[in-house]
């Protein structure tokens, strides 16, 4: 079975945006794949929205509503990122292989760092612990989205130039990962003027109240050319209409869009029936996520199990990569104890 490595920020609980976006998408992946899921906590200390202080509530809040969203251990080995050490060990070697140039080309360094006036050097290796990530599993697909593909023909050049230096079978030791690219769901968030994203605060939490989600909606942007309730609209312009595309089953869609297009109804009318069904669809999953909350030892028992897998896994990558980079062996009493 091919596998599949991929990683989410531990920006603490998901929100839809999230949600629709790649973890659906995990879930369905789960089942055809052998995957490995990373809350990659090491990755968002170069972010703009670290605090030491939130990481690790936010790190387990993460992999909770992965959880809960469908994630399933049993299926899957779903760990967080510092928790296997061989991520950061496998990244100071491949620094050996990787041209400086190529990272300073790199659109996000770029986008990130141009407003720094001292730009910290994790910012720059960002695309190393990525490819170390990937390398590490030796894994076969990568899901990306558009915007991740440039790290993903990175990671490519990293394995090629290692594989070219130390790698002598007729094998790679580090196989270059294929992109598995996934249809963008760009989720805008309920200001319509943004990404959804919790930074912006234009998200709903998949373990919002069905009063939370309605108070949420209630003031959400819509079509502008919709003034008063007389005023037909445009319901591809609409967020709300959007949101409905993914909660709402397609004769709703089919009334929303008829309703808006001959002012038939109000949008508060609309987003009534928007919040009746997010509400409905998330339920099962809010239920999980509260029992998961009230038992968070479930939570930790499943990190543990994921990063004994995981950390096994990395282990034998690191065995080939450590001995083809004439690295002395680690005594064997030291590894007993390890
Ligand atoms: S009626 Fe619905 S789809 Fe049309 S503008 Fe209002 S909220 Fe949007």
């Amino acid at each position: 079975m091919p596998r599949i490595f991929s990683g989410i920020q531990p920006s603490g609980e998901l929100h839809i945006g999230n949600l629709l976006g790649a973890v659906q998408n995990w879930v369905e992946l789960q089942s055809r794949y052998e995957c490995f899921f990373c809350v990659v906590d090491l990755h968002a200390l170069t972010g703009a929205g670290y605090e030491a202080a939130q990481l690790a509530k936010r790190t387990r809040d993460m992999a909770l509503s992965l959880l809960a969203a469908g994630i399933d251990p049993s299926r899957c080995t779903l760990f967080v990122q510092s928790h296997v050490p061989d991520h950061s060990v496998l990244m100071w070697l491949l620094n050996a292989v990787t041209p400086l140039g190529e990272l300073e080309r790199m659109t996000q360094f770029k986008d990130k760092s141009q407003h720094l006036e001292s730009i910290p050097a994790g910012l720059l290796n960002y695309p190393i612990l990525m490819a170390s990530d990937i390398l590490l599993y030796r894994a076969d697909l990568v899901p990306v989205g558009e915007d991740q593909v440039q790290h993903l023909e990175l990671t490519r050049e990293i394995a090629r130039r290692w594989n070219a230096a130390f790698s002598t079978g007729p094998t790679p030791i580090l196989p270059e990962p294929q992109p598995m690219l996934t249809v963008a769901k760009r989720i805008m968030g309920l200001d319509g003027d943004a990404k959804m994203s919790k930074s912006k605060g234009n998200t709903i939490a998949i373990t919002e109240t069905p009063e939370e989600i309605w108070q949420k909606l209630r003031p959400a942007k819509t079509d502008p050319a919709r003034k008063t309730r007389k005023d037909p609209g445009n319901p591809e312009v609409c967020n709300i209409f959007d949101l409905h595309r993914y909660f709402s089953p397609p004769e709703t869609q089919a009334e929303v869009a008829v309703k808006c297009r001959g002012a038939l109804w109000g949008c508060l009318d609309c987003k009534r029936v928007l919040a009746d069904n997010m509400t409905a669809a998330l339920a099962p999953i809010r239920e999980r996520a509260l029992d998961l909350a009230a038992h968070p030892e479930q939570v930790d028992t499943v990190l543990g199990d994921g990063a004994m897998t995981a950390r096994r896994h990395a282990g034998e990558t690191m065995r080939l990569v450590q001995d083809a980079m004439g690295l002395l062996p680690v005594p064997r009493e030291v590894r007993r104890e390890a």
